[in-house]
């Protein structure tokens, strides 16, 4: 706990709190936090000063919180461009020329109290004129700043969100804030507003990077007078809005962003290449190179949406849409002055590899991640993906199958997927094994009794049993590894159901000592798994559901199942073609599942929903039509999270860039290893039923 000298008051401090009620009122915040106030080291930093010189995007919308007109302010932004550190000194600043009752909202309590403490902590590090105006002493509620109290609301209770009326009300990273506290509370987003009605001129400034598909950040901007940062060209001098991908068609085609990330055939380059041939690209073709950066967003400029800047004069012209009673701020990367064209880039790559680009345009761009969600009906949607190959084969730029496998009650529904760069999947085969559609039920292997549908399931990843022919295109019959014929390269199936026989199964695929090499793997969803980690191993002695132990441990694989809906949602809607979009047999409309399969696909939808018990927001499936169920889709969602697995293992990390891949093709048939497998084309054996010890699977593993 921070706390203040306790020493008597000074002179000093009666002399600066006298002097807050002679201030006029209108003086600019920025000019007032730009000469009083200081960082402590409690941000991460040496001490230093609010450095707007370096960040000069902030003057304006620090000053329009005082402006005596704009009641909003919304901040669309990607991550650290220093939003929380801006809002906390307009607090200060309106403390010292402008104060009234204020509000500070966090998402939740622990978040509150951490800033709380940030806060002081800053105010005592800066000049008296702030630094005067610090709490005598701590409190949980709210921070006492002398001429005005700051009231501490968290956005995971209600109760603190309502009370005594306020001027100012600030809320930070407003997008992680639950959706709703229960049933009778008001929405978190939008109960603080509630009290500065009383106000005639109040100011609510909202702050955070857009999250989900109903981000409320980005719905408040659209409905704002929009403001971008325009920038002068060093070169032309002709003034453009700063953006990372070039416009895509108009009279600025393919320029007006960065560009050099990308190899002449389209392909993202290295890491390294992308970060030494990278520049930001004119819209009039000047080629501005990356150490112009930071001069180049030091000379911007705000200028609303429906407005430009007269190249000639310098002057802004047009006029807003809107008024700017409500102003709506977009702060992105690039305008960062600690940030790179090269860090900017090298992101963006290393998200795509991820296959994360949600993640790029939130957390780098600022931007929503927009999908158009009218979804087509099952028929259509088996229409549009159609892209030339037949159930049970994999067309020939697929470079490993997986399987993903839903276990019921009585049957088990089956996918297996073909995996191309970029995390393109095509379907290969699908089915139901059905235990009592079986002349026997139950089998004994190695002493074990199973039921028939899971007992099918090895047969489904025994690379011994089940090849499927690539497809010939252009006179060969070979995949880009030389493969005529493929395996399922892993296999994942859920633990629902039957969970002590899917244990037995998934054993007899196990290897001896290292999990990453299992075949076949038990997955279940775990929340606590993000994104980024996406899935995570742990052996479990014993079932949670029934207690029973699992004889020699179960490998669980946890999945973050969010991201993977997500993807799967968003396949629903992209253009056939591009990178991510599914390809779907010719047959597969006229097959026994190709319906049953379809409509699964389409029947369930990612939401976002709030634990009021643990206070937790999480994303939830909903299911449209529960009669339907969504089976065949799980099984895909398992198969990408064991294709992710199988990057890894391959590639030694999820990795999904054709160039990557292509280094590791050259790498394998390196003349240094001339025993090695054969070429890419030529040496292999026709389709199916390749000899035993050709195992197409771990070919492509070289460890
Ligand atoms: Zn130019």
């Amino acid at each position: 706990m921070i706390k203040k000298n306790d020493s008597p008051q000074t002179a000093e401090y009666f002399k600066s709190l006298a002097n807050v009620w002679k201030q006029n009122r209108r003086q600019s915040f920025a000019e007032f936090l730009e000469l009083n106030y200081r960082l402590s080291e409690n941000e991460g930093i040496a001490p230093q000063a609010f450095n707007l010189r370096d960040n000069p995007y902030w003057r304006e919308p620090i000053d329009n919180c005082n402006n005596g007109r704009t009641n909003r302010i919304s901040i669309l932004k990607s991550t650290q461009v220093g939003g929380t550190i801006t809002a906390q000194g307009i607090l200060m600043a309106a403390a010292a020329i402008n104060p009234a009752p204020a509000m500070a909202v966090f998402p939740d309590h622990s978040e509150a109290k951490l800033q709380r403490d940030r806060i002081v902590a800053n105010m005592l590090e800066s000049r008296p004129r702030i630094r005067n105006l610090a709490p005598l002493r701590t409190n949980a509620r709210s921070i006492d700043m002398q001429t005005q109290q700051v009231f501490l609301g968290n956005a995971g209770s209600d109760q603190s969100l309502r009370g005594k009326p306020c001027r100012f009300v600030i809320k930070h990273e407003v997008d992680v804030y639950p959706r709703k506290a229960n049933d009778k509370a008001g929405n978190p987003q939008e109960t603080p507003d509630e009290r500065t009605k009383t106000f005639t001129s109040p100011l609510i400034f909202e702050e955070s990077t857009p999250a989900g598909n109903d981000s409320y950040i980005a719905a408040q901007f659209e409905a704002s007078q929009k403001r971008f940062w325009f920038v002068q060209c060093p070169k032309c001098k002709r003034w453009q809005k700063t953006r990372f991908f070039p416009y895509a068609e108009g009279k600025f085609k393919g320029r007006g962003g960065i560009v050099g990330y990308k190899d002449a055939a389209g392909n993202l380059r290295s890491i390294e290449e992308a970060r030494r041939l990278s520049y930001y690209l004119c819209v009039h073709g000047c080629k501005i190179t990356p150490q112009y950066k930071n001069d180049m967003i030091a000379g911007g400029r705000w200028v609303p949406s429906g407005c430009s800047i007269d190249d000639d004069t310098g002057e802004t012209t047009g006029t807003p849409y809107r008024s700017d009673r409500h102003i709506g701020y977009h702060i992105w990367t690039i305008m960062q002055s600690k940030k790179s064209i090269g860090d900017i880039v090298e992101a963006y790559i290393t998200f795509s590899r991820k296959g994360n680009l949600r993640g790029f345009f939130q957390d780098w761009l600022g931007i929503k991640y927009e999908r158009n969600l009218k979804l087509p009906t099952w028929e259509k949607l088996g229409t549009k993906y159609k892209t030339g190959h037949k159930l049970k084969q994999v067309p020939n730029d697929c470079w490993f199958l997986t399987l993903g496998a839903d276990v019921q009650e009585h049957e088990t529904f089956w996918v297996v997927w073909g995996w191309s760069p970029g995390r393109t999947p095509a379907l290969i085969d699908l089915g139901v094994f059905d235990q009592e559609a079986e002349e026997k039920p139950f089998v004994v292997i190695d002493g074990q009794m199973l039921s028939s549908d899971i007992a099918q399931l090895l047969d489904k990843v025994n690379i011994k049993k089940t090849q499927y022919p690539v497809l010939p295109h252009e006179g060969k019959q070979t995949n880009p590894i030389g493969l005529s014929s493929l395996a399922i390269k892993i296999g994942g199936t859920d633990t629902n159901y039957r969970n002590h026989e899917v244990h037995a199964v998934v054993k007899k695929m196990r290897h001896p000592t290292d999990p990453n090499k299992d075949r076949l793997r038990s997955t279940r969803g775990d929340r606590h798994v993000d994104p980024d980690t996406r899935y995570k191993m742990s052996l479990v002695e014993k079932s949670s559901r029934d207690g029973k132990p699992y004889p020699g441990g179960l490998r669980l694989w946890n999945l973050c199942k969010g991201f993977y809906r997500d993807i799967w949602e968003t396949r629903l809607v992209l253009p056939p073609g591009e990178t991510q979009a599914m390809r779907l047999p010719d047959d597969l409309l006229e097959s026994p599942h190709g319906e049953r399969f379809l409509k699964q696909l389409l029947n369930e939808r990612n939401q976002e929903s709030f634990n009021a018990r643990t206070n937790e927001k999480k994303d939830h499936p909903r299911i449209i039509d529960k009669t339907l169920r969504c089976d065949f889709r799980d099984a895909s969602i398992i198969a990408e999270a064991v294709a992710d697995m199988a990057t890894d293992l391959i590639f030694g990390q999820v990795e999904w860039m054709a160039t990557e891949w292509a280094k590791k093709v050259q790498h394998q048939h390196q003349p240094a290893t001339p025993n090695a497998e054969p070429g890419p084309v030529d040496q292999s054996p026709p389709a199916t039923d390749r000899p035993s010890d050709h195992h197409p699977p771990d070919d492509i593993v070289a460890r």
